[in-house]
């Protein structure tokens, strides 16, 4: 066993069961609340949006979730995933610390993303939903959706965010491969999307007008309802079969991780890896330090503030506790899209909150260049959000050589970059730069966050 690279999971080892970090936390986490009344939601205020099972799970305070057979079905095209160790990186640093890395790019769609999109359109078949709407910006959320939509038999429509749509034409032809109906947004569909088309043809878009766009078709039938692919418990409970594989995984090699680091954007991949581990952690079998990883371009959880705001930019969401940069905060274009996001899953926000998480921002240029140095010694091409999380582990594997310790250090790699050239290509020419927020345009967009009696 001395020279495993890959640890891999038999099909019937696979996890059968969602891990729910809620009943474990030592404070629950706070509620989400109605924009209109400021009173906790109910499951009735997402009555229009979410299947009723999901809005259960959403809501859910139970330590494990039966993961249905038929979703399992699903998982078992490329689940179990493998779990790497990085062992030609290692070479490369020049590090006694042991790197392993969770491989959640063997999926359809390449990233971890499908893990919630499966179980979300199961759970709306069920309840006699026939069609999917939801929002993408680079089309990794959209292209999850259609291929589970494929699965079980809906209909899934996407509204791309414009600039990306034009500037992104392979996403949109996976989603269409996969009968996905693919529209520009804003587009001429919704009343919305007209106004601004009305002002602006060749408007750019953004994920917070995308989000509008899908939110008020899907509530216009009881046959329609949206799904989102981060940021809500359901989502990051689901995921949490990527840290249940993983800790098989290093029993099957009798390690345990030091040190776990995970890129957050909305949060989800970070939570499925990293919540198994806080379990361990609490119950006092591990004691790995945990730690979120964002672009200082986006940096939510280290410059943001924790109080409720809106999940998108137009304000139709319910209120969340979140690390926020305020919710008409627009992030500068940098290469990671999945990482633009102005707040954070609020489970995530929560364990950050009661310190039992860290977190950490890191420029994209030094993020590209330890993904070059991965994509070198271990083969793959990582996506720009997870060139995050393999910075974090460069980092600490040369902190390692420094003092000789020989940690081991434990990252999600939630996604391969093979449509994401584009930023490898600017990245290699030298014509990428790092972005910094300043203090102004943060405070700026804090002005527009709800104040609370
Ligand atoms: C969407 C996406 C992200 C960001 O979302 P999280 O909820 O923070 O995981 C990160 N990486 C990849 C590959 C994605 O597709």
């Amino acid at each position: 066993m001395s020279e495993y690279t890959k640890i891999l999971l038999e099909e019937d080892e696979m996890p059968t069961q969602w891990y729910n970090v809620v009943a474990d936390l030592p404070a629950p986490p706070p509620p989400q609340l109605h924009p209109g009344t400021l009173q906790p939601a109910t499951a009735e205020d997402f009555a229009a949006l979410f299947p009723k099972a999901l809005i259960e799970q959403e809501m859910s305070t139970q330590r494990y979730i039966d993961i249905p057979g038929e979703v399992l079905d699903v998982y078992r095209l490329w689940r179990p995933s493998p779990l790497f160790r990085a062992r030609r990186l290692e070479k490369l640093l020049d590090t006694p610390a042991k790197i392993f890395y969770k491989y959640e790019g063997v999926s359809p769609a390449g990233s971890h993303k499908p893990n919630t999109a499966v179980p979300q359109v199961y759970y709306n078949m069920l309840e006699g939903v026939k069609k999917l709407t939801t929002e993408t910006g680079a089309g990794q959320w959209g292209s999850s959706l259609a291929f589970a939509c494929a699965q079980f038999g809906l209909e899934c429509e996407i509204w791309q965010v414009a600039a990306s749509y034009r500037a992104k034409p392979h996403r949109r032809t996976m989603m269409e491969i996969w009968g996905g109906k693919v529209h520009p947004s804003p587009s001429d569909i919704t009343e919305f999307g007209r106004s601004l088309l009305a002002k602006d043809p060749n408007h750019p878009g953004s994920l917070g007008i995308a989000i509008s766009e899908a939110v008020s078709e899907a509530v216009t039938s009881d046959e329609v309802r949206y799904a989102l692919g981060s940021v809500l418990n359901h989502v990051l409970l689901h995921q949490t079969i990527i840290g249940e594989e993983a800790l098989l995984q290093l029993a099957k090699v009798g390690e345990t991780p030091d040190v776990l680091v995970g890129c957050t954007g909305g949060g989800s991949n970070f939570g499925g890896l990293a919540f198994p581990f806080l379990r361990e952690k609490l119950a006092g079998n591990m004691n790995p330090v945990i730690r979120c990883v964002e672009p200082t371009a986006c940096p939510t959880l280290t410059k943001g503030q924790y109080r409720y705001d809106f999940g998108d930019t137009a304000g139709l969401t319910p209120l969340m506790k979140m690390h926020t940069l305020g919710h008409s905060f627009i992030p500068e274009p940098i290469h990671a899209g999945g990482l633009r996001y102005h707040g954070m899953a609020p489970l995530v926000s929560h364990v950050y909150d009661l310190g039992l998480v860290e977190a950490i921002a890191i420029p994209q240029l030094e993020c590209f260049a330890g993904a070059v140095q991965f994509a070198r010694t271990e083969g793959i091409v990582p996506a720009p959000e997870p060139t995050h999380a393999i910075a974090a582990a460069v980092r600490e594997a040369l902190i390692c050589k420094e003092t000789g310790e020989e940690k081991v250090i434990l990252t999600a790699l939630c996604g391969h970059g093979h449509l994401d050239l584009a930023s490898y290509d600017q990245f290699m020419r030298g014509e990428m730069q790092d972005l910094e927020l300043s203090d102004e345009a943060i405070a700026e967009a804090m002005k527009d966050v709800p104040v609370l009696a």
